[in-house]
């Protein structure tokens, strides 16, 4: 069943920009822009124009990339612009909440918080790997619970959610939640894509980004795919030009086949060296415990994690700590294979004087 009547009445009411009509070889005296061509930054469209309200050619090919409809992916600043606009599309201010597994990414709680919306947060399993707890999760759901978002490999925990829970999630909560996959990590691990599962479930969404695997993260690019009228409510709700001209270039190259052929093999290096930094950190006693990881970094459970942490960075190697219930562990990215072994020496000496 389509969720579109769970979006705020606003959204459902709203018109997308009217934006001045942009066609190629006319004299364009219809948007305000400058007639002056700029030689700043040699890219392959004049900056005195506005880009496309939204990106067509982009979107056709992470459409394809994905496999999915171009009707059925908007392209956005980064996944975190579609989390942003999902929960403005669909959370109305002091009603309605998102429901997540905690840990997960903080950014959802921070755009729910943006927006006014409340938080439900539900303990994943951290006996058993930390795994999302679909019973626990669908307990605790309300008639307010407009989106379930639910990270998969989990950040920061490396864990996926098994294909068989998520369907019983979306089959669960039909037609009454939206339920947000987001596989920022997937790449780096072995579960297959939910987008295959758009056709079955009209609740399904799921978020991409080109700032991992692809190894773009400075491009600011991602994407947000789900049924097609979910699509134009999320358009309708995103900044006109969204995707800046020297954006859409770079995304543009870094589609292209030789680029992509270099992006995949970063990403398996990345899964050979997390493989090799997993089994050296097994050595070092005040490692307690280390979870498997499907994504490109991993955490583990040290004694002393901001002692730990305090000896990296005087080292040069930044890690990441997040404090509550994880405050004994650290999250470690994989790095380079150079990267990685100034890591290990590091760890290497800590304890050492
Ligand atoms: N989802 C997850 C799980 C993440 O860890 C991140 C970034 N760390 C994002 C989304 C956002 O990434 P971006 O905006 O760069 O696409």
């Amino acid at each position: 069943m389509s969720i579109i009547s769970l979006a705020r009445p606003e959204i459902q009411g709203l018109h997308p920009y009217n934006a001045a009509e942009q066609v190629d070889d006319t004299i364009r005296l219809n948007a305000n822009e400058s007639p002056q061509i700029s030689s700043i930054g040699n890219f392959r469209r004049p900056l005195n124009r506005y880009p496309e309200v939204r990106p067509q050619g982009l979107q056709n090919t992470l459409a394809d990339r994905f496999g999915c409809a171009s009707t059925e992916l908007l392209v956005t600043r980064g996944s975190s612009e579609a989390i942003d606009l999902l929960i403005r599309t669909f959370c109305r201010a002091g009603e309605d909440n998102i429901l997540t597994p905690s840990p997960s990414f903080s950014m959802y709680r921070h755009y729910a918080e943006v927006q006014g919306a409340d938080i439900i947060e539900v303990p994943t399993l951290a006996d058993s790997n930390f795994a999302i707890d679909v019973d626990a999760l669908l307990d605790a759901a309300t008639e307010k619970t407009k989106i379930i978002f639910v990270c998969s490999p989990n950040n920061p925990t490396g864990t996926p959610l098994p294909r068989d829970q998520l369907v019983r999630l979306l089959d669960a909560r039909d037609g009454q939640s939206a339920v947000v996959v987001d596989e920022a990590y997937i790449e780096f691990g072995d579960e297959p894509s939910a987008i295959e599962l758009l056709t079955s479930y009209p609740n399904l969404l799921v978020l991409r980004t080109l700032s991992k695997a692809l190894g773009f993260a400075g491009a600011r690019c991602g994407a947000v795919i789900g049924a097609e009228e979910i699509i134009e409510l999320l358009s309708a709700v995103q900044a006109p030009y969204a995707l800046a001209t020297p954006v859409v270039e770079c995304v543009e190259d870094a589609l292209e086949a030789d680029q992509l052929a270099i992006s995949a093999a970063a990403v398996k290096q990345v899964i050979e060296e997390r493989s090799r930094l997993l089994t050296a950190i097994t050595e070092f006693d005040f490692v307690l415990k280390i979870w498997p990881s499907q994504a490109n970094f991993f955490l583990v459970r040290v004694r002393d994690a901001i002692e730990l942490m305090e000896h990296c960075a005087a080292h040069n190697v930044l890690l990441r700590h997040f404090g509550g219930d994880l405050s004994d562990c650290i999250r470690i990215t994989v790095g380079s294979p150079s990267d990685n072994n100034t890591l290990l020496d590091a760890l290497n000496r800590f304890g050492k004087g």
